[in-house]
């Protein structure tokens, strides 16, 4: 078709793109020039400016938001083997988080027009499994999750909530910044990530006991890091009162970091124009779902995820397959966590057979390229292919009907 004849001569859209920046170049060789490479003034100066972007007293850095998630629910203390909600439609290392704490993961059902779990899913579940100890919200895609409701419908306090904001930052409950909603909030740094630094996450928090257990902890248990040792005044002396991670961040990490936290706000402005261009262009494509713009609160715009409906005509398969040969790099996200094997021996069996929103997306959803380094006609030209495989099946559909 006439998408494939173009792609010959046209650039690759690819899904996701990071540029490090010049000015985080130049900070990464002022680091290297200092000879001060592990956690340090950087990573101190990074949680600052980190913790004023998202509204909250401390912010933690960390190796990824993986650990910031575990050490997360390390801090709250549970008893071994307490049962944590969380959704099925995540990263399976949100996942291994809960298990890695010495905790039991409750898988509950999404609403399929936000992705996420709602109350009345979490209520349900919390039913079937008999009552949880914390939950794990994941902001999915970057729509705002209803955090105080959902620890409403779970009976706990909003102490007992983990957000997961690897899709922010940049998102709003309401008028809230996620950062100091729950007891502790986990960001990635990832190389994708709206943030990128390549690797590393944060944990950003309102309660001082959550910061400071998590600072030990994140390395080793220790009470006071290298750099603090070393300081002038520092003592060689520490101790261990915890059974602590390596998930400590280095100084390399937090100079890009800081760097390209100064391009966040245009990055994100270029997000929010890109999300809104495929919204109009796709908006009458039947049989396409499109991802709900938040009433109340702010989307940061990590993914644009689309649902591909029987009505479209083709599966999303057959979408995905079409669109990359047509050079345009598309995702999922993400493959839920029950249809691994591995979850299914570690999660709680109560609620795994009331799973069917999930079920039922799990083989519509389909992410489109979403990055700030894309052109305007590169939305439109997966929006022209996406319309194309539309039409194409459509004919194919009629054809079909017509056959004996
Ligand atoms: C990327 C991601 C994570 C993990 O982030 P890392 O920094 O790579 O550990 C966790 N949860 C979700 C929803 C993610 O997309």
């Amino acid at each position: 078709m006439t998408v494939l004849a173009q792609t010959q001569d046209s650039r690759r859209i690819r899904f996701a793109e990071t540029h490090v920046t010049e000015a985080a170049q130049e900070a990464v060789a002022r680091v290297l020039e200092s000879g001060w490479l592990s956690t340090g003034p950087e990573v101190t100066a990074f949680e600052a400016e980190f913790a004023g972007l998202v509204d909250a007293s401390y912010a933690v850095a960390t190796s990824s938001c993986t650990a910031a998630i575990e050490l997360a629910l390390r801090a709250l203390r549970l008893a071994p083997g307490s049962r944590v909600l969380t959704s099925p439609l995540t990263f399976c290392g949100a996942v291994h988080a809960i298990v890695h704490a010495g905790l039991r993961p409750v898988l509950v059902d999404i609403d399929p027009t936000t992705l996420m779990p709602g109350p009345e899913e979490v209520a349900r579940a919390v039913q079937l499994c008999g009552g949880v100890e914390a939950v794990v919200v994941v902001h999915l895609a970057g729509h705002p999750a209803p955090v105080a409701e959902v620890a409403e419908a779970a009976g706990l306090p909003l102490a007992r909530i983990v957000e997961d904001a690897a899709h922010g930052p940049g998102i709003r409950v309401g008028d809230r910044t996620v950062g100091a909603i729950s007891a502790a909030t986990c960001f990635s740094f990832y190389a994708t990530k709206n943030l990128p630094i390549g690797e590393g996450g944060m944990l950003t928090t309102d309660d001082p006991a959550m910061a400071s257990t998590v600072q030990r902890l994140r390395l080793h248990g220790m009470s006071a890091d290298a750099w603090r040792r070393y300081l002038p005044g520092g003592s060689w002396r520490y101790t261990v009162e915890d059974a602590g991670l390596k998930a400590n961040m280095s100084d390399v990490s937090a100079a890009i970091g800081r760097a390209h936290l100064r391009e966040f706000r245009h990055w994100q402005e270029r997000r929010r124009q890109l999300a809104a261009r495929y919204r109009a262009a796709l908006s009458s494509v039947p049989g396409l779902v499109l991802p709900d713009d938040p009433i109340d609160g702010t989307h940061s715009w990590h993914l644009f995820v689309v649902r591909v409906t029987p009505e479209f005509g083709s599966s999303r398969d057959e979408l995905f397959d079409r669109l990359a040969a047509a050079g345009i790099d598309c995702s999922v996200h993400f493959i839920p966590v029950h249809h691994f094997p591995y979850f299914r021996t570690v999660v709680d069996a109560s609620t795994l057979d009331h799973l069917a929103n999930t079920d039922m997306v799990a083989e519509q959803l389909l992410s489109l390229p979403l990055h700030p380094h894309l052109e305007d006609a590169d939305v439109d030209r997966v929006c022209e292919a996406i319309s194309d495989c539309h039409h194409t099946s459509a004919v194919g559909g009629a054809a079909s009907r017509t056959a004996p």
